[in-house]
């Protein structure tokens, strides 16, 4: 994994200029993708327009939060903790996102052990049936909020809501106004204003450019648009935004003639597929050492337009060269744009190396 730094700032500068110039929004940005990677997270916990890092994963925060404390900033759990790591939430984590006032209870208990105030982020589910207390039960989300205002070792510090997760809902000015809507009857009902309305992840930053975000939507929490640039609502560029800051490269193994289509009676692949092949001739083939235990073979993108992916297994990926202009030989690097799941995936492989340029 090749990570551009200079890209990836100008990355962040770009999201910032979106969020925070044009959109009045302060801007949470999330870890997870590279599961914290440290040299990273120490250029956004650096980074002046960066107001809070956030990550899914306690174990994630854990591996910085020395570096967020170090400069002034805050870090954000968003996935809604479990049980089991209360301790842990209180003792790196300042902010977390919640819906389960059991949970809440315990970390207010867990925070007037440690000394400490622990912020919480009140989720509301707007449709995309993840996580959240469900925007149709607004009592209930009214008498929660009141009930944290109340608690002491925490604070409500504000409201959110998560789409395009699994719902694949994608964030528009009607249902964010529904978070608004409860947002401010939360305020009047506990006699104060909410430091965070946060609208969303990199699915609601093309409302900015698109003029259509909320007044009160006050945050947005975005990784995929700053390390890949990409609007995840419609596909659009983020405007400013590179797709190149992180490239994944492998080494060529073997390059030789063979025919595109195998040679025997076909079972299944190594994982359990009956492969389709199509007949193209015999064709120049590279293998690649990378494969499915390293990467989404399918989410990767060759910067060789002229490459075609043939496939991979555990190990290796193989790719029809006969159509490049480059005469490829073994022991040459190719590099691919990753998705968002293969940047995952290759971020957690223990065996793909990264690399800072
Ligand atoms: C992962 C995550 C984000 C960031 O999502 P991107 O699409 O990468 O911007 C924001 N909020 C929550 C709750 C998440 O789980």
């Amino acid at each position: 994994m090749i990570i551009d730094m200079k890209k990836l700032e100008s990355n962040v500068d770009a999201v910032a200029k979106i969020t925070k110039e044009d959109g009045g929004c302060s801007m949470m940005l999330v870890t997870k993708a590279l599961c914290a990677d440290r040299n990273v997270c120490k250029m956004l916990a650096e980074h002046p327009q960066v107001d809070f890092l956030a990550d899914s994963r306690v174990a994630n925060i854990k591996k910085y939060y020395d570096l967020v404390a170090a400069n002034g900033k805050q870090s954000v759990l968003l996935r809604l903790p479990m049980m089991s790591e209360i301790q842990d939430l209180v003792k790196y984590v300042d902010i977390s996102q919640n819906s389960e006032m059991v949970t809440i209870k315990a970390i207010a208990e867990e925070a007037k052990k440690q000394g400490k105030v622990h912020r919480i982020i009140l989720m509301v589910d707007l449709g995309d049936l993840r996580e959240g207390m469900f925007f149709e039960n607004e009592e209930a989300i009214l008498d929660a909020a009141a009930e944290i205002e109340a608690m002491e070792g925490v604070e409500l510090f504000g409201m959110g809501t998560n789409l395009t997760c699994y719902g694949a809902i994608i964030p528009k000015n009607d249902n964010l106004s529904v978070l608004c809507d409860i947002a401010g009857k939360v305020e009047a009902r506990i006699g104060r204003s909410l430091e965070v309305i946060s609208g969303g992840n990199s699915s609601s930053i093309y409302l900015i450019w698109k003029e259509d975000m909320p007044e009160k939507i006050s945050n947005l929490r975005l990784g995929e648009s700053f390390l890949l640039g990409n609007d995840t609502a419609y596909g659009e560029t983020v405007p400013g935004t590179v797709h190149d800051a992180i490239l994944i490269e492998a080494q060529i193994i073997e390059l030789k003639e063979k025919p595109s289509l195998p040679i025997g009676e076909v079972g299944k692949d190594a994982f359990g597929n009956v492969p389709e092949y199509e007949d193209r001739g015999v064709i120049k083939r590279a293998i690649l050492g990378i494969g499915k235990q390293d990467v989404d073979i399918d989410g990767l993108t060759p910067l060789d337009e002229q490459i075609d992916i043939l496939g991979g297994s555990s190990d290796h990926m193989i790719l029809d060269v006969t159509g490049c202009d480059r005469e490829y030989k073994v022991g040459d690097t190719v590099k691919f744009r990753p998705e968002y799941g293969a940047l995952l995936k290759a971020a957690t492989s223990e065996y793909v190396e990264k690399e800072y340029i």
